[in-house]
């Protein structure tokens, strides 16, 4: 069903069999592990030790996705842009949630691989890569429970002439002999919190006055001090699991801290450049999967004698499904590529901000838009369990918040193209 329309793709071998290679796990692991963790009544059950989970991440670690956004001179995978873009799509047709997943594994590996000085890339970033066992997992600790929107805003550079109408952070980093002491407490919403051996964190350092003061560091989560929640239950991305973290006196070594001020507004605004192309690549893989599951119900449910799918209303509903993938696929594939190469071609860090939260925006957005019209065409049936529309529906749903809401992704984007344009 799938038409790769970029001619440089599309004949290129290697590419077509990465992408074969890619769907195959998503469709063979990754999705039906997806379904039987999204039907688990107790998000307990999720993270238990039994639980499929475990065996998903590390078949994802054995075939070196975990390595994606890390610098290839210290052991990342080494893909370009359009090879992540469909490794990325792949991944997320088969489940949103268990690619964020190692998604977020990731994020502190890959910064401290990019921006670590001293002892980081022996004691983290090494060991990290060459797991295939799951013994390193990573979360990304941004939000807070009173500071959810407004540490998104924070991260865009254009934004921060305003900074002081913002909540001043909670998790707070003090200077502490050798090193940091952390305390405060992270939302209840970092992703892979319950099953996470570290986090990439994101806090304030003295005078704590402002989330501009912030800065970016890397905390084992097996030390005294650290308390984790139960994990969320939650209407979609069930597959994968959010909970709380609160640190108390925690300390870390001096270069465990990878990002300070005064780089901390840009290297961030960075940082999130590429979880955006990120989500809006993986919420393009939803979009498809939505298309093609009503594709495939429309041309064998019959209502008025005829298949649904000869009927008018029901073939616009499918075009315009298709138009959306298809620009979501073309628009976010394309904004990889800009990101990708200001972060680890030319290393310049200057990407622009507007078009890589726009990619992620539009991602979501289109999957949230097929996904509902999808489960239209499939009428009452859409609703029930029986149907993987009704978890892609309930997934595209949770997208428009994880991460940032849309319309915040919007606003954030919005102060930069006034202060750029
Ligand atoms: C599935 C999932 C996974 C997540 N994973 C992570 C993770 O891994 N790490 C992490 O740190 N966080 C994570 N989050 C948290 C996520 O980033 C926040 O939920 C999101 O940024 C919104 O923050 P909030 O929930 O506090 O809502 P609020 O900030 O309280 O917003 C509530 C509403 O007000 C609107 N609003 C807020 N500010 C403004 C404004 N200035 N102007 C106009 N409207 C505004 C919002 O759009 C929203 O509709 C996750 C969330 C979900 C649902």
């Amino acid at each position: 069903m799938y038409f790769e329309i970029d001619p440089k793709v599309r004949e290129d071998k290697g590419l077509s069999l990465l992408r074969e290679e890619t769907h195959r796990f998503a469709e063979e692991v990754i999705r039906p592990a997806a379904r039987e963790l999204d039907r688990m009544s107790d998000p307990e059950q999720v993270i238990a030790k039994d639980s499929p989970y475990w065996d998903v991440l590390k078949q994802m670690k054995k075939l070196g996705y975990h390595r994606i956004f890390i610098d290839p001179d210290y052991g990342g995978l080494g893909v370009n842009a359009t090879e992540a873009h469909i490794i990325l799509e792949e991944l997320g047709w088969g489940s949103v949630g268990l690619t964020t997943a190692i998604g977020v594994d990731q994020i502190a590996p890959a910064v401290a691989s990019l921006f670590a000085m001293g002892d980081v890339i022996e004691k983290i970033v090494k060991p990290w890569v060459e797991d295939t066992e799951a013994k390193y997992h990573g979360c990304w600790g941004v939000t807070e429970p009173e500071c959810g929107s407004d540490y998104i805003m924070a991260c865009e550079e254009s934004f921060l002439p305003h900074v002081k109408e913002l909540h001043p952070g909670e998790v707070r980093a003090d200077e502490d002999g050798d090193g940091w002491v952390i305390n405060g407490p992270k939302s209840s919403w970092i992703s892979s919190a319950p099953t996470a051996t570290h986090v990439g964190l994101h806090v304030t350092l003295p005078p704590h006055d402002s989330l501009a003061n912030g800065a970016f560091c890397i905390v084992p989560l097996d030390q005294e001090g650290v308390t984790k929640g139960k994990p969320v239950d939650k209407l979609g991305l069930r597959d994968d699991p959010q909970g709380d973290i609160t640190f108390d006196n925690v300390h870390i070594p001096d270069d465990y801290m990878l990002i300070r001020p005064p780089f901390y507004e840009f290297r961030i605004g960075q940082i999130i450049c590429t979880t955006s192309c990120f989500m809006g690549t993986v919420f393009t893989g939803l979009a498809r999967a939505a298309f093609e599951e009503a594709l495939e119900y429309s041309k064998n449910r019959v209502q008025e004698g005829k298949p649904l799918c000869e009927h008018q209303l029901v073939k616009q509903k499918l075009y315009k499904m298709f138009e959306k993938v298809e620009s979501s696929r073309c628009y976010t594939r394309k904004i990889m590529e800009h990101v990708w190469e200001k972060t680890y071609i030319e290393r310049t860090f200057d990407a622009s901000s507007r078009h890589a939260l726009s990619a992620q925006i539009y991602g979501k957005r289109s999957a949230f838009e097929v996904a509902y019209e999808a489960l239209q065409i499939f009428g009452g049936y859409g609703l029930t369990k029986d149907f993987l529309i009704e978890k892609l529906f309930r997934d595209a749903r949770a997208g428009l918040i994880e991460d940032g809401t849309t319309e915040v992704l919007g606003l954030a984007a919005a102060y930069n193209i006034v202060q750029e344009c």
